[in-house]
């Protein structure tokens, strides 16, 4: 899948195309790259900023013409690097393609427990398993009984962040686009309430309907007006952890946030972070979440896209909402 031109507003399927060619299925002499076979891709809003040029950006952008990478499931079929041997089953960076071949080796996982399906390394075992882990526990300074909020609730995230506050003994709202959304989110994930954002008209008289006491903790996913209502309805000593902005990444122009001056009069902790920082915690996250998985006490829902051929729609479809759950890309089963 090629990225054919940057991108300016939301980004659409033209933007990008499939190309048909050939790779010289070998490590190259001397190298220490892996030739991988790839399973499965993760789309995730972050690669929409890699879709244009930004000097200054926590990420490359992609190179018009090449292309696009990403996070993945792939099997090293060949190796050049004595960590890695054919067979091993890996996540990390990896091409929108059928086969890749890597130099960067250091951001490749390699993956130990397999009783669990492999997809789930593109979400609740892979990055945004871990943007949930250390935005919650390590951002937020949670504590039971708090009331927590969280947006884009129904997401690769979102879903996860709500599901741990309720683990740890807080009220959990959350709020998604859709009707079927919000439904799962009460009744699959366990929220003790969720409403539909795109039906509500004032987001302050909202919170305030589902939060009469305000706020402990946010989990942002969205910004613009739905931080301005939050500010609103924080309560003294809240915390707030910026996980993400989506409603801003396809303006040219991001919205202003007024309220602001809530975080001094309410002496609120509002912290951005990078799920980058926190990999060292990976090993301790997989000992809390996989035995969660495996008796069924952390559910994960999955939207699973077949073939590389759906890729750009599924991309494009998370800024429209079109994904139920984490948005997957099956290329292939092993
Ligand atoms: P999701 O699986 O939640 O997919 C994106 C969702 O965002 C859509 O399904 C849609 O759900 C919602 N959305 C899209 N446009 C808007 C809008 N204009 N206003 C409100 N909601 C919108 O994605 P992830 O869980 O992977 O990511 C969630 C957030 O976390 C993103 O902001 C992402 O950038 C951020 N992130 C940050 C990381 C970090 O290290 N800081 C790492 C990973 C993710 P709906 O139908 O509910 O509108």
């Amino acid at each position: 899948v090629i990225l054919k031109h940057y991108v300016t507003g939301y980004p659409k399927e033209p933007d990008m195309e499939i190309k048909n060619g050939t790779i010289k299925l070998k490590v190259p002499e001397g190298s220490n790259a892996v030739l991988l076979k790839n399973l499965y891709l993760s789309c995730d809003p972050y690669m929409r900023s890699r879709m244009q040029k930004k000097e200054g950006s926590y990420v490359d952008s992609f190179t018009p013409g090449s292309p696009i990478t990403g996070y993945g499931v792939a099997k090293v079929l060949e190796s050049g690097d004595s960590n890695f041997k054919k067979g091993d089953l890996v996540w990390g960076m990896t091409g929108w393609e059928e086969y890749s071949i890597v130099t960067a080796i250091h951001t490749l996982f390699k993956i130990h427990d397999k009783d669990v399906p492999l997809s789930y390394y593109t979400g609740i075992l892979g990055m945004p398993g871990m943007t949930a882990y250390a935005g919650f526990y390590e951002v937020c300074s949670p504590k039971k009984g708090e009331t927590v909020f969280v947006s884009a609730a129904s997401g690769a995230v979102g879903q996860l962040v709500g599901q741990f506050a309720k683990i740890l003994g807080c009220y959990v709202v959350g709020s998604a686009g859709s009707k079927e959304k919000v439904d799962l989110l009460k009744s699959k994930f366990g929220f003790d309430e969720a409403f539909n954002y795109k039906e509500e008209q004032d987001f302050a008289a909202t919170l305030k309907r589902y939060f009469p006491d305000g706020i402990d903790i946010y989990f942002e996913n969205v910004g613009g007006k739905m931080l301005d209502a939050v500010l609103l309805n924080m309560k003294l000593h809240g915390r707030i952890a910026v996980c993400g902005m989506i409603s801003q990444y396809n303006l040219d122009k991001t919205e202003g946030v007024h309220n602001l001056f809530c975080l001094i009069t309410k002496r609120i902790r509002m912290e951005g972070f990078l799920v980058f920082e926190y990999y060292h915690l990976y090993p301790k996250y997989l000992e809390m979440i996989i035995p969660h998985i495996k008796a069924g006490k952390v559910v994960y829902m999955e939207d699973v896209a077949e073939g590389l051929e759906s890729a750009p729609s599924a991309l494009v479809g998370l800024f429209s909402g079109r994904n139920v759950g984490k948005q997957v890309v099956m290329i292939s089963h092993e």
